[in-house]
């Protein structure tokens, strides 16, 4: 039990940092340059809101949500998605005063007590954006754009972009009711989860991965028979707009994402490397969100990503990351009384930027040598008494062995590296 994680979790060593570091600064700079900024908000909030936000029939509320209670019994949920918090925040903080178009971004853990398996965690990272404040299919183009433009910045390949309309409160109800119609004589054969989903919400059906279902699923009738003038518009403007970027995507009828606040576009970005949980991260125009949320009416859209599912392709496809460059300088004592005069020289190397080690298990010299060694920097500084009488130290250049004995006051000289140009 003390000895390993809770299940679904899991440690991120420093063998696998720099992955992350890579990302999280690469998915900050493109969506910065597309002018989104990040908004920080807490790991849990009360759980009312994403009773209310996620809506009570998704798998999230329903099974999935971390909740407890707090010493005066108030419920609370760890987050288990970024969008309502957000919206949370924009609406506290009356961010549309600002600006009447939001663009927000956040990088955080999210919480999910699901099944662990490949690809699926219980407490994982995910980033996301959010545009509010706008109707236009040109922000939902937009988020896709900056989306997809951190994939490419990564140099991840083998993805593919699936979108789709899941219409809005004029028509889905009459969509609903065409799929009941349809599932009404199925539902036998359908599994448990979607005999449920035939009640709660029948369009999570189309989603399912179970075999049996997914035949029935087949011929089932299709929203696009069903989209209003004002969805159908939206989704030809976003089509339109991402064919004059030459934007490859696929239109998948069947996609329907498992957060109940979608209306209108939903996408997913689906890489050939993920086995079952192929989605790296999947997005929508959520329009009546705020409002369920208390704010007045105000169209928005979003998207979110899996972290993990992201770095690990980036490892599947060996994609090429600076890693650290590890220690430059080891800095030795020959004997305890020079480890003063150690201390204050490694200050001055590191608060020049130059990382630098020293030993803190009283080694002998030799087996401080090893040390330096082991760790492959590129100059030992050896501190002894007879060299601190001259405010010197001996300086070893461990590609060659050379030593020569240089100035305290001169050895940043010899560590720093040329500059360029
Ligand atoms: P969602 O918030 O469900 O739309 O998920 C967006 C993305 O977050 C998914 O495409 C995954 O990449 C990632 N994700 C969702 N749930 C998990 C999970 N339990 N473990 C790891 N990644 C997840």
């Amino acid at each position: 039990m003390l000895s390993r994680a809770p299940k679904g979790t899991s440690d991120i060593l420093p063998s696998q940092i720099d992955y992350w570091y890579y990302a999280e600064n690469i998915i900050k700079e493109v969506l910065q340059s597309y002018g989104y900024r990040e908004i920080r908000t807490p790991a849990f909030e009360h759980t009312e809101l994403f009773v209310r936000g996620i809506g009570e029939t998704s798998d999230i509320v329903n099974k999935e949500m971390f909740t407890f209670q707090d010493r005066k019994g108030r419920s609370l949920t760890l987050r288990p998605e970024g969008t309502a918090p957000v919206v949370r925040a924009y609406l506290e903080h009356n961010l549309s005063r600002e600006n009447p178009l939001s663009k927000l971004f956040y990088l955080g853990n999210m919480f999910r007590c699901e099944k662990p398996q490949a690809g699926r965690y219980r407490q994982f990272n995910q980033f996301g954006l959010e545009a509010i404040g706008s109707p236009s299919a040109l922000v939902d183009t937009e988020i896709i754009l900056a989306s997809w433009a951190i994939y490419q910045k990564l140099g991840l390949t083998n993805l593919s972009l699936m979108i789709n309309s899941v219409g809005c409160r004029e028509c889905r109800p009459e969509y609903l009711e065409a799929l009941k119609d349809y599932f009404h004589d199925k539902k036998k054969l359908l599994c448990p989860d979607c005999r449920e989903r035939y009640d709660k919400n029948p369009l999570r059906i189309l989603d399912c991965k179970n075999k049996q279902c997914q035949i029935e699923i087949k011929n089932s009738p299709s929203i696009f028979d069903y989209l209003c003038k004002d969805c159908d518009r939206h989704f030809q403007q976003l089509r339109k707009y991402l064919d004059s970027l030459q934007i490859a995507y696929q239109v998948n009828p069947l996609l329907v994402r498992g957060l109940d606040y979608y209306t209108k576009t939903a996408f997913e970005i689906i890489s050939g490397e993920l086995g079952a949980q192929n989605a790296v991260g999947g997005g929508g125009r959520y329009d009546y969100l705020v409002e369920e949320l208390g704010g007045k009416h105000t169209p928005a859209v979003g998207f979110a990503a899996g972290m993990e599912r992201m770095i690990s392709t980036m490892e599947k496809q060996e994609i090429k990351i600076p890693f650290w460059e590890g220690i430059k300088v080891f800095v030795a004592t020959v004997a305890q009384e020079d480890i003063s005069a150690a201390l204050k020289i490694i200050n001055h190397i590191r608060e020049n930027g130059v990382s630098a080690e020293m030993d803190f298990l009283d080694k002998s010299l030799k087996a401080q040598m090893r040390l330096a060694n082991k760790l492959d920097v590129s100059h030992t500084v050896i501190v002894g008494q007879e060299e601190l009488k001259e405010q010197k130290v001996i300086l070893k250049n461990m590609a060659d062995g050379q030593q020569e004995k240089v100035a305290i006051s001169q050895i940043l000289r010899y560590l720093q590296p040329k500059k360029k140009g």
